[in-house]
């Protein structure tokens, strides 16, 4: 079990399709690491190598970036929003071309309890409005769920509070402008 902190914020991706959505599942856990999500939630079907490869980012880049699997994303999703004897009652926020503005409807969320973020995939149980606790659209059009969790993060999330949350790790990226510029930390603390 990870240790929660407060304000916690999970992504929670449904109906993943193995055989389909490896590609943008993937980038999915991905941007929500790199842009301050504390982990992810991964439903539909189970796919260990997915999991995989999210936790060797992890590893390779630093932080603690959690990613687990969740057969009944429904009842999780009804327990997390009631809370449990470890957990205060959670937020679920729903992102969906129907809702309401993303810029108009995030300040209106309360940070002091744990968030659930939730992007669908090929079609999302209608039951999830009634239990959201906001429907939150970027933009009233359809597009991908990458593209409306990377716009609703960064809403979310100040950049700079971003960065400092990838302690560890092996590698280093330092910003450039002039192309790659990565450091290994192994070497560099050997020399
Ligand atoms: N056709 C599916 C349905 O009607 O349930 C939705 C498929 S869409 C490619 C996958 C996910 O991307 C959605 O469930 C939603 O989480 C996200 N998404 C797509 N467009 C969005 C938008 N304009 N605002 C917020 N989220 C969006």
């Amino acid at each position: 079990m990870v240790e929660q902190h407060l304000p916690w914020l999970e992504v929670v991706r449904l109906g993943h399709r193995i055989d389909r959505d490896k590609r943008i599942t993937s980038h999915l856990g991905l941007t929500a690491r790199a842009l301050g999500a504390d982990g992810i939630v991964l439903c539909g079907d189970e796919d260990p190598s997915i999991i995989e490869t999210w936790n060797n980012v992890s590893e390779r880049f630093g932080g603690t970036f959690s990613a687990r699997y969740e057969s009944r994303p429904m009842a999780y999703l009804k327990s997390f929003k009631k809370g449990t004897n470890e957990r205060p009652p959670g937020i679920i926020v729903h992102l969906t071309m129907y809702g309401e503005e993303v810029s108009e409807s995030l300040p209106k969320i309360r940070r002091d309890r744990p968030v659930a973020l939730v992007v669908g995939g090929a079609k999302v149980p209608g039951e999830l409005f009634g239990i959201s606790n906001h429907n939150v659209a970027v933009g009233n059009q359809p597009h991908s769920e990458v593209a409306a969790l990377a716009v609703a993060l960064s809403q979310w999330h100040s950049s700079i509070a971003i960065q400092s949350r990838f302690e560890g790790g092996s590698i280093r990226v330092i910003p450039s402008r002039e192309g790659k510029n990565v450091v290994d930390k192994k070497s560099a603390s050997e020399s």
